[in-house]
């Protein structure tokens, strides 16, 4: 509803005159969908949430005209004039550290002039103009950032393969393919900062050697497709993609590949190959695509959030980086939060927060006044945490410990009244459907698990079906040709191992 709120406050405004004085700027998600249509008042910074059009004319004639806050469209209970809440004194902000997202709700994403008023394209000159492309693979690798796609490999090294690897002509990728059902991170990022996520892609195309990228994006994403061109030819415009950037013998040229929303196109040689106008499907590796990548020549994918991360670690340094975060984890990750939560949104916090506090501080408990019971993250290829590690600090390799993963970061929060049964046959069922059928352990095993799983919800489970998922799973995630997969067991598995009780309920009830 923001597009007909901002038409009403607009002519409102007309009509006091006050359109000069006035400016209104659209920008991407702040992140706090729950609260949605949201306004912020600047330079007071008073956060307006859950706006109707019927409202806009009460803040025009109370805050703006006569400088009176509206208390019942603020967050929180209505509260004194002295302690007027800035965003980030709402609980939902408190505990978040915006790295990624700090651009995201602040300035207008259709304007580049705002994105270099805030500091943007400086990372990209300081890199081109000040640092050979070792020194800022240096720097990234001083930082620790790590994959923010799912794998959590280290950018640092990654970029360092491509770079070494033989050949005069390289790529880089950027994978907006996102497609865990639940995630809208890279979406929000696309639509809220695109600038970034070039600038970011500049930095690493100069440090690996590369003089051409694509943005791979899912075409149901048509918002960010449409702001990442308006960006890339502001970008083009301003010679900050092209020729000799910032008079260097650098030159970089950025496209747009839109993807048609296969899931396994998030798998990296199955995306290249859909680059390539073939059909996406994957192929074994090695060859790794830093040797043998797009038309078989060096190439270098990351997500949408990794290349995000770049611009602040070139401008700030790796130390300041790595001084948010845990040991192996620095940094930040953005989550997006969904389910039975209250305050369903995308969040940016520190690595090595624990699960209790995104829950509960930040997403304000559940929304049903049932009990917690688990977080599935992950997606598709993910697990379940529980209750039992509601103080774990969340890091990639905690997170693995448990079984779980932290994945591209999509949270689904589920109360007491989930069947942990069905949240598994939900995620199979996806994956089943979007195997590409190259290899045998994923097109018919996953197939098998998914009959299995039927029988059990629809009351036909036999003794012994736990223990023939339980091998097939194994089995799938040993053998499967790609990270699908290798990973499509994982829901299941994850699910029989913290609530196999459930499976034994259904089997033993009949129902
Ligand atoms: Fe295709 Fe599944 Fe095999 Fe991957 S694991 S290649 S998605 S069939």
């Amino acid at each position: 509803g923001s597009k007909k709120i901002k038409t009403v406050l607009e002519d409102e405004l007309a009509e006091h005159d006050l359109s000069k004085e006035i400016k209104i700027v659209e920008t991407g998600c702040h992140g706090f969908c729950e609260k949605g249509p949201i306004m912020i008042v600047y330079p007071e910074g008073v956060f307006y949430c859950q706006l109707k059009e019927e409202d806009v004319a009460e803040i025009v004639e109370e805050h703006f005209l006569k400088g009176r806050i509206v208390d019942r469209l603020l967050f929180k209970e209505p509260i004194s004039e002295e302690s007027i809440p800035a965003y980030q004194d709402i609980e939902f902000y408190k505990k978040q550290r915006r790295i990624v997202l700090s651009n995201c709700g602040r300035i207008d994403p259709e304007s580049i002039e705002e994105y270099i008023a805030s500091g943007g394209y400086e990372a990209a000159g300081k890199a081109i103009t000040e640092m050979t492309p070792e020194e800022v693979i240096q720097e990234v690798k001083d930082s620790g950032l790590r994959g923010r796609g799912g794998g959590g490999f280290p950018t640092g090294l990654k970029w360092d393969f491509t770079r070494k690897a033989a050949g005069d002509k390289k790529y880089i990728i950027c994978n907006a393919d996102e497609g865990d059902p639940g995630a809208f991170m890279d979406r929000s990022l696309l639509e809220g900062d695109p600038h970034a996520v070039i600038e970011g892609m500049i930095i690493a195309a100069y440090a690996i050697g590369a003089d051409e990228g694509y943005v791979y994006v899912r075409a149901e994403y048509p918002l960010a497709i449409t702001r990442l061109q308006k960006a890339i030819e502001q970008a083009e415009e301003l010679g900050l993609l092209g020729d000799n950037l910032f008079g260097s013998d650098f030159s970089f040229d950025l496209h747009i590949k839109k993807g048609a929303g296969a899931f396994v196109c998030g798998e990296e040689t199955a995306l290249m190959a859909s680059i390539e106008g073939k059909r996406g499907m994957p192929r074994p590796k090695p060859p790794f695509p830093a040797n043998k990548g797009l038309w078989g020549k060096p190439t270098n994918i990351n997500n949408v959030e990794t290349f995000g991360n770049v611009p602040y670690i070139i401008n700030e340094g790796a130390e300041a980086f790595s001084s948010v975060g845990t040991e192996n984890s620095s940094g930040t990750k953005v989550f997006a939060l969904t389910g039975k939560i209250n305050n369903t949104g995308l969040v940016e916090v520190p690595m090595g927060i624990t699960l209790r506090e995104i829950v509960f501080d930040i997403g304000g408990g559940l929304t049903s006044g049932k009990k917690f019971k688990a977080v599935q993250t992950g997606g598709p290829s993910g697990g379940c945490i529980t209750s039992d590690y509601l103080d774990l600090p969340i890091d990639y390799d905690s997170l693995k410990e448990i079984g779980a993963m932290m994945g591209s970061g999509g949270m689904v929060v589920m109360d007491e009244g989930t069947c942990m049964v069905d949240v598994a046959k939900f995620f199979l069922d996806f994956t089943q459907s979007e195997s590409c059928g190259k290899c045998t352990p994923c097109r018919e095993g996953t197939k098998r698990m998914l009959e299995i799983l039927n029988r059990i919800c629809e009351g036909e489970g036999k003794e012994g079906d736990i223990e023939l998922l339980l091998e097939l799973g194994e089995h799938i995630k040993d053998t499967a040709l790609c990270g699908l997969g290798q990973t499509a067991p994982n829901p299941v598995l994850s699910t029989i191992k913290y609530f196999r009780n459930e499976y034994e309920a259904h089997i033993k009830d009949k129902k």
